[in-house]
């Protein structure tokens, strides 16, 4: 197993970043040293705000690592996960030259992240396999990595749109492959809903592996901003040098650790127990209607759906005041919607519209969605 920093850009290596006041070895009892107020603000009540924030505080370091079950020194957090893709692409891809290596259709932000650093973007398709659905070509992502020069190589799993789940040995397979030539990321934002293992697991046989996870989505804060990098601890040490001084406002932080507690995080089993049979119920319900082409498999807490008329279907939805999210710009799915699972009363609206979108057979047609995809035999 080579050593990680060496895919580190070779002139940020010695950079030790900012240093700020909060991070000095000091001890006293009046501080004076950082320019802060020495009172609180009217709005403060517990005067929580009044002095920086620790930049990585070891109560929320302590909840998340017992959380993904890996040691403290592995996590980076981060202004969610979004924020540790883009400290991994300026960490590792020196401009004009490293590339980033996508597969889409995917989440948006590796593109976007590659696109501000200058790093070319080197893009392997997923697969479109009839059972599986969307998923790698794992010997097309390991040649494309090498003959491209990646530094970085982003998988996500589950997949964002497609839903699938990938096999920890198809990423320790890969990473081996890219071992001393580009960190393989996983990012498993709707890992929680899923029945495949966490790719954490392989951490420590590959220094190369840098898995991201987030309290926005199964655990219900979006709005905290609370994502990590988990990683080798040398690599995370660098990502942390490149990082903005504080990077979590203290509020979040504090939700954070309450988020986390026994009691919340029973709560959040429990949700995500309702999301995982909602999507089966959602799944197979879809399934019937006419209108439907493909009901992609799915490990997350949405649906990607294929429809004889999307445009329809997406502006029946927003007569009715719910709001999908359209993938047709996405690459391959010029007919597709991705539905996050809602409450049950919420997903019970859904199928209602859809199905009054879609004349049944029995009337003999009259146009609409049901028409059109019957006509392909479904
Ligand atoms: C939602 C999402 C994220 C964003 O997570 P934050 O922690 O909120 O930044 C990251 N990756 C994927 C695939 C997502 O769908």
């Amino acid at each position: 197993m080579s050593d990680v920093l060496a895919l580190v850009r070779e002139d940020l290596r010695g950079f030790a970043g900012y240093s700020s006041a909060r991070s000095e070895t000091l001890d006293g009892e009046i501080w004076l040293n950082a320019n802060e107020s020495a009172w609180a603000n009217a709005a403060d009540d517990g005067a929580s705000c009044r002095r920086y924030p620790d930049p990585q505080p070891a109560a929320l370091r302590e909840a998340l690592a017992d959380l993904y079950g890996v040691a403290p020194q592995h996590l980076l957090i981060g202004r969610g996960s979004d924020e540790a893709i883009d400290l991994l692409v300026r960490a590792t891809c020196t401009p004009g030259r490293d590339a980033v290596l996508v597969t889409p259709p995917v989440f948006g932000m590796y593109a976007v992240s590659a696109r501000l650093q200058a790093a070319p973007l080197v893009e392997v398709p997923l697969l479109d396999d009839a059972d599986a659905g969307l998923v790698p070509d794992f010997a097309a992502i390991g040649e494309a990595a090498i003959a491209h020069g990646a530094k970085l190589v982003f998988l996500c799993s589950p997949s964002n749109p497609g839903g699938a789940a990938i096999a920890p040995d198809d990423i320790a397979a890969l990473a081996r492959r890219l071992d001393g030539r580009a960190i393989v990321v996983v990012d498993e934002a709707y890992g929680e809903f899923s029945e495949v293992a966490s790719a954490t697991t392989l951490l420590d046989a590959h220094a190369n592996l840098v898995v991201l996870r987030t309290l926005s989505k199964a655990h219900a804060l979006a709005a905290a901003r609370i994502g990590v990098a988990i990683g080798d601890p040398a690599l995370v040490e660098v990502l942390r040098r490149c990082q903005a001084p504080y990077p979590l406002p203290a509020p979040s932080v504090a939700l954070g650790v309450a988020g986390l507690s026994a009691k919340a995080r029973a709560a959040t089993a429990e949700r995500v127990e309702i999301v995982r049979r909602e999507r089966t119920r959602l799944q197979q319900a879809l399934r019937e209607l006419p209108g439907v082409l493909r009901v992609y498999p799915s490990q997350a807490n949405f649906l990607l759906v294929r429809f004889g008329d999307a445009e329809a279907v997406f502006r029946a939805l927003l007569a009715a005041g719910i709001v999908v999210r359209d993938q047709r710009a996405a690459r391959g799915l010029g007919d597709a919607l991705r539905i996050t699972i809602g409450t049950p009363e919420q997903n019970h609206r859904v199928l209602s519209v859809l199905a009054a979108l879609s004349p049944s057979p029995a009337c003999g047609g009259g146009g609409g969605v049901g028409a059109t995809a019957r006509a392909g035999g479904a």
